[in-house]
Parts: C-alpha cells; sequence; structure tokens
C-alpha cells in the first residue's frame, strides 16, 4: 500500500515514537512517499449514501452483499467487506444496516479492515499510537457526535457478535473513532464532495506549524507526498495538522483539542510568529509599538511591548481575542459587519494579526462572489479596488509562515491575480489606464500567474490543485494575449 522512495527511511525516538528522516539531501519538489488510502468514509454526520468503491452517491446497493451502496460505474467493492455480509459471519444482519445508520460506515469498514488477515497487519501499525480514552470522554463535541451516530447504532445492529474475536465494547468503538478522526486526512472525491481519508504513513508523520512537506490527494484518492523546502540528511520529516493562518494561540487551541498534542515547535516558541506579528498586539502606552507574548518557564505569558517594554496583562488580551472570535461568528456573512470589525480591531491589533487578517479575506470573499453574481449594480472600481488590497495584504503573510513550495501561497496568489485582472481590465476599458500604465499592470499579473503555477507544477493533474493549474494557465494566456496585443512584443 506504501511505496516508500529510497531518500527516506524509519527511525524511532521517545519524543516521535515511528516516524521518518530524510536519507540524503533532497530538493524541494522531490517525492517522499506514495500511498494508498487503508480507508476512505464519509463524515459520520453524512446522510447520502455513497459507493463503497468510488464514494461519487449511489441510490443502489450492490446485488451480492445487499448492504453497501454500489455505483452503476462500480461493478464491485472490497472482497472481503462483501463476502462478510453475503455469506459470511454477517449474513444475519439485517441488510438495511447502513441505509438506517449511515454514520456508522466508515467504523464498520475499520473493523472489516481489522477483521480480514490481509489488512489487519495495516490497522495495527495506526494503533500502535495509543488512545486516552479519559482525553476525550465527556470533553467537547467529539464524544457525543460519535455516541450517537456511531457507537450506539453499532451496538444495537448485532454486528459485535458476528466479530466475537475483536471483543468489541463501547470504549473499544469509541477509541476506534477517536484513531479515524485523529488520522484522517481530508480528501476529495470526484463530485467535490470531502471524505476522510486515513494514510497508515502518512498518519504518522509528526505535526511542526512550518511543515517541511506537502500532502498531495487526487481524485482517486492516491496520496504523494513531496518536500517543501530542501531538506537535509537526518531532518525529521514534518506534516501540519492546522491551518498556518491561523495564529499560535488558535493553532494550539485546535491542535489539543482534535489531537490532544501540545506544539512546541520553532514558530510556537517565537511570539514574532516568524517575524510577521501575526498573533501581536498594539501597545496601549506607546504610539507605535507592539506587544508580544513573552513565555515564561512555568509556561504563562506575559506581554510586553517591545519599543516602550509596557506591559500588557494576559487578561486583556485574551479579553479581547474571545470578544473578537465571537462578534466574528456573530457576522454571519455581513459585509457591513465585517468593515466595522475591521476599523475596530485595528485599533488594537498589530495590522498583520491572525484577525484581522480573518476578517480581511471574509470581506474579499463577500467581495468576490458578489462580482461573480454581479449582484453590484455596476462592477464598481472602488470595490475591486479594495479587493485587489485585502488580497494583496495577505501575501506577505502567508509567504512567511508557509515557506518553499506551497499550495496555500498559490491560492493566495490567484485570488490576488483574479482580483487584479478584473481591475485593471475595467480601469483600461474606462480609461482610467493608459496603454502603457495597462501593460505595466499586465506584467504583473503575468508574473504573479507564473509564480503561482511554478508552485503548484509538482501536484497532480487529476486533483483540486492540478485544476487550478489549468484555470491559472488560462488566466496566463488571456494576460500574454493582451501583452502582444498592446504591449508589442
Ligand atoms: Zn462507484
Ligand atoms: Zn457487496
Ligand atoms: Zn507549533
Ligand atoms: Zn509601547
Amino acid at each position: 500500500m506504501q511505496d516508500f522512495s529510497e531518500k527516506i527511511q524509519q527511525a524511532h525516538d521517545e519524543k516521535l515514537g515511528r516516524h521518518l528522516v530524510a536519507n540524503m539531501n533532497i530538493d524541494a519538489g522531490e517525492t517522499l512517499l506514495e500511498e494508498r488510502p487503508l480507508l476512505v468514509a464519509p463524515h459520520w454526520e453524512c446522510a447520502q449514501l455513497k459507493c463503497a468503491q468510488c464514494m461519487e452517491e449511489s441510490y443502489v446497493m450492490c446485488r451480492k452483499c445487499q448492504v453497501f451502496p454500489l455505483c452503476m460505474d462500480c461493478s464491485q467493492h472490497n472482497d472481503f467487506e462483501c463476502e462478510f455480509f453475503a455469506s459470511g459471519a454477517g449474513s444475519r444482519i439485517c441488510k438495511d444496516l447502513l441505509v438506517k445508520n449511515y454514520g456508522i460506515c466508515a467504523l464498520l469498514k475499520l473493523l472489516l479492515l481489522l477483521e480480514d488477515p490481509a489488512t489487519r497487519a495495516d490497522c495495527q501499525t495506526l494503533f500502535e499510537r495509543s488512545v486516552n480514552l479519559e482525553d476525550y470522554r465527556d470533553g467537547e463535541g467529539m464524544w457525543q457526535e460519535h455516541e450517537e451516530q456511531v457507537v450506539g447504532p453499532l451496538l444495537a445492529s448485532g454486528l459485535v457478535e458476528a466479530l466475537p474475536t475483536q471483543q468489541l465494547t463501547a470504549d473499544v468503538l469509541h477509541a476506534h473513532c477517536v484513531r479515524i478522526d485523529c488520522n484522517a486526512f481530508e480528501v476529495t472525491g470526484r463530485d467535490g464532495e470531502t471524505l476522510k481519508g486515513v494514510f497508515v504513513c502518512g498518519a504518522g508523520l509528526p505535526h511542526h506549524c512550518v511543515p517541511n512537506t506537502v500532502v498531495a490527494l487526487d481524485e482517486q484518492f492516491n496520496m504523494k507526498l513531496y518536500a517543501a523546502v530542501p531538506l537535509n540528511a537526518g531532518d525529521v520529516i514534518y506534516n501540519s495538522y492546522t491551518n498556518p493562518l491561523m495564529g499560535t494561540s488558535q493553532r494550539q487551541h485546535q491542535l489539543r483539542l482534535s489531537r490532544h498534542l501540545d506544539c512546541s515547535c520553532s514558530r510556537c516558541q517565537d511570539a514574532t510568529e516568524m517575524g510577521t506579528h501575526m498573533s501581536s498586539m498594539k501597545c496601549r502606552e506607546c504610539s507605535a509599538g507592539f506587544s508580544i507574548c513573552e513565555i515564561g518557564p512555568d509556561g504563562s505569558g506575559n506581554w510586553r511591548c517591545v519599543d516602550c517594554n509596557a506591559i500588557l496583562p494576559a487578561v486583556d488580551v485574551h479579553e479581547v481575542l474571545a470578544e473578537a472570535g465571537d462578534a466574528l461568528v456573530d457576522a454571519k456573512g455581513e459585509l457591513q459587519v465585517y468593515e466595522s470589525l475591521l476599523v475596530r480591531y485595528q485599533q488594537l491589533l498589530h495590522p498583520n494579526h491572525f484577525l484581522l487578517l480573518d476578517i480581511k479575506q471574509n470581506i474579499a470573499s463577500i467581495l468576490r462572489a458578489a462580482a461573480l453574481m454581479n449582484s453590484m449594480e455596476q462592477p464598481c472600481k472602488k470595490l475591486l479596488a479594495r479587493r485587489v488590497e485585502l488580497c494583496s495584504d495577505l501575501l506577505p503573510v502567508c509567504r512567511a509562515v508557509v515557506p518553499g513550495i506551497s499550495k496555500l501561497y498559490a491560492i493566495a496568489l490567484f485570488e490576488y491575480l483574479l482580483a487584479l485582472v478584473e481591475l485593471i481590465e475595467l480601469q483600461f476599458a474606462e480609461s482610467d489606464l493608459d496603454k502603457k500604465e495597462y501593460v505595466a499592470q499586465l506584467r504583473i499579473g503575468s508574473q504573479v500567474a507564473k509564480e503561482a503555477l511554478d508552485l503548484l507544477r509538482f501536484e497532480p493533474e487529476n486533483s483540486a490543485e492540478g485544476y487550478l493549474s489549468d484555470r491559472i494557465s488560462m488566466e496566463l494566456e488571456r494576460i500574454d494575449s493582451d501583452l502582444m496585443k498592446y504591449g508589442g512584443r
């Protein structure tokens, strides 16, 4: 199921457990690992039946087992899971098992992989990382959802009796659910639906908030891991399980919640967040300074201005962040609300603060959607210029926190490109730009498009990123043809 490149090898130590290290010096873009998923399954809350083979919507069931959905295009699904219900230990179980409780699909598939001698060993590799159920029991969200959607219905289905050697109890089933959630990558099917994909090696990569690899996933759910930056022999291979555009407090909160992980990577320990100041506050004492968090030996943080040394109590910082977080949730897509939040929090936060970036991205996407639907009376130049500005504000921060080859930065460049081209075409049409100015702007657009394409060149063709590359190439062709026409080259 896995195909290791000779450039990496397995290693083991106390802190990271089983992990991978570079065997030699590796260039950015080089493939390190290719892997088929152990398991692809819908999210727990998914109610739409999906083909057990290709994971596209299906309203018909497999004729043989009558338990799993199987679409018209697929003739069969996993032999073991089909036989289990057709003629094996599961044949006496009610056939509408999945129709009634589709939430159990992922866990059911995992139990059958565990039962199948051919895949048991792979599952057990995944299980080496222990789950402490007490961390999850009665915790936020997860446990209750698993209980209602998965564990309860599965216990009531008679499946436990059909799989006696696994000694399945409610706690064992809960631990399996946690393992699926903790190890799954978000994969996208051909119909655009997001699903969970569990990869045995991929899941074992340790976390770093500035990962040195990129995970590429195609429509057939194949995973390719490649180097984002040049690696030296002996470097640990890292992946990131958080959004790099979140600030340190947000990322750490998310990692604790989803993986019970306390991250102490270099970015987490750097109060300036790689010079971006994504978590810095404006000083309340002096006009120009910013307060950053100094983590003490006991883990508690004090906020201090880098210019005037004034102390900003941590409780004040938390209060501002909590209030802004709530306000963002309440904004519910309202443009005016976001604009007023931006005005308010620009007075309190560093211009690169993650909350301001979040507000700006929300505004930019509302403006983009409005332009697409033509819902503004005229594609007002002021709004287009605003979108260009918002998109360009994100670029330097995004570049700093995801160095090397980055899909995220490519997407940020694409958003900027779309806004820029739309604006300058309108400005040129309305004679706000003369030919020379228009050509100069087109050249910027052409550079941006090329940079984005360069960052996506290691992505598979049949993936969301592959299609994005096609889209950017089209845009580049249009720019180049205008450059030919007006720029005379
Ligand atoms: Zn199918
Ligand atoms: Zn079947
Ligand atoms: Zn970190
Ligand atoms: Zn100050």
